[in-house]
């Protein structure tokens, strides 16, 4: 497996390089909205740690972030009214990655309502905005 690279986009937007639109922030994770959701509320959880993927991350580091993504999915739950919530996590190109800082994805979902495609559309960034402040506010109360 190729070694953890710093330039990834995710550590980018860690190291407040790129900016996100955040939901969730504590010494250890990150999550922000994903911008090219494949459902509406598509929120990514990332450790702060330099890891690639699940194969290399400390295994402590591993269960933190399962922790918070599991805080995530719950209010994702209420603040998209969902029916139902998918979380994917996918290690190495062979297995669907395409950004090599690892993270959870958890996708809110409704009864009969198809995922789109990944990479298949960028959402409007005041859509974005909107749902990062609502999810953000629901994770503070
Ligand atoms: P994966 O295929 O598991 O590596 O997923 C990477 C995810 O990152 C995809 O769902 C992309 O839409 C998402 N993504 C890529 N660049 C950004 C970015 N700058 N901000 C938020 N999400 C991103």
């Amino acid at each position: 497996m190729p070694s953890y690279d710093p330039d990834n986009i995710f550590a980018k937007i860690l190291r407040g390089e790129f900016p996100a639109y955040k939901v969730y922030e504590d010494d250890r994770t990150l999550a922000f909205l994903d911008i090219m959701p494949q459902a509406p509320g598509h929120t990514l959880v990332v450790p702060k740690t330099a890891a690639r993927n699940v194969l290399d991350v400390e295994p402590d580091d591993l269960a933190y972030l399962i922790k918070v993504t599991q805080k995530i999915a719950k209010a994702a739950m209420t603040v998209f009214a969902a029916d139902g919530l998918n979380v994917f996590q996918f290690n190495e190109p062979a297995a669907g990655q395409s950004v090599f800082h690892l993270h959870f994805h958890v996708i809110p979902r409704k009864q009969g309502i198809a995922l789109r495609p990944p990479a298949s559309f960028k959402e409007d960034p005041a859509v974005l905005a909107d749902q990062a402040a609502k999810l953000a506010a629901a994770l503070k109360g």
